[in-house]
């Protein structure tokens, strides 16, 4: 195609398949969510005409404009902070919320949920396993105690965990916050809290997917990588 995309689709599931091999995984398991933030609705539905389905936004207002104006089998997928005030607005478009952050957003989820029908609500908690001040999450010291807590909610199910690696190139670095958010993960799992999934770990972001993947990532969020830079 002109812009170069469904070659560079191609390329990136080509890499997404050798690093899980590599990692004795089945990619398969591996879901690729195109983070179209700051796209057109062209370049949009060219990667739907590429095969993929699945495409991430951060910002509602973003998504909220982006959701009627494009046709096509696609599912949506919220992954930047939420606002509670914007809750009702992004519950009805998406499959997948990666990005609760606090009991009181899924309490909040949950009213609403509730309140508008729409089902069940699907949550990943994104944890801050860097620690970085500059970055939304659970610290993970809290994460098990909130699953608990969440799993109380009736219209809201958790998922999995999601995280972002700090901003670095450091392989150590980056692979030891994806490790620690699986081990977070399979450590929730042990305990059987009922209603609580934990078949996601949302981690992997264009710079960093590869290494994501060999410590078990099952959701890939890569923007650029795809699309190319982002409009400003
Ligand atoms: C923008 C964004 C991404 C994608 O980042 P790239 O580096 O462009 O792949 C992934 N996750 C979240 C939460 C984002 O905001």
């Amino acid at each position: 195609m002109k812009n170069g995309l469904s070659d560079r689709i191609r390329r990136v599931r080509d890499r997404i398949d050798s690093a899980a091999r590599k990692a004795g995984r089945d990619a398969a398991e591996i879901t690729l969510v195109a983070v179209s933030k700051k796209q057109p609705v062209g370049l949009i539905e060219e990667a739907i005409a590429c095969g993929i389905t699945e495409f991430g936004e951060n910002r509602v207002q973003e998504l909220v404009q982006k959701f009627p104006s494009i046709s096509g089998t696609l599912n949506w997928h919220f992954i930047g902070h939420l606002q509670k005030n914007k809750i009702r607005q992004v519950v009805d478009k998406v499959v997948l919320i990666h990005s609760v952050d606090s009991v009181g957003l899924a309490k909040e989820i949950e009213r609403i949920a509730e309140r508008r029908l729409t089902g069940e609500v699907r949550i990943l908690l994104e944890v801050n396993v860097s620690g970085e001040a500059s970055k939304y999450g659970f610290v993970p010291g809290q994460i098990t105690a909130a699953c608990a807590e969440i799993s109380e909610l009736k219209h809201v199910s958790i998922q999995g965990l999601m995280t972002m690696a700090p901003f670095t190139n450091d392989e150590k670095v980056l692979a030891k916050c994806f490790n620690r958010t699986r081990e977070l993960s399979d450590k929730i799992k042990m305990q059987k809290i009922s209603g609580v999934e934990m078949r996601h770990l949302s981690m992997g972001m264009s710079n960093d997917f590869e290494i994501a993947v060999r410590e078990g990532s099952t959701m890939l969020r890569l923007g650029t990588i795809l699309f190319g830079p982002r409009e400003a």
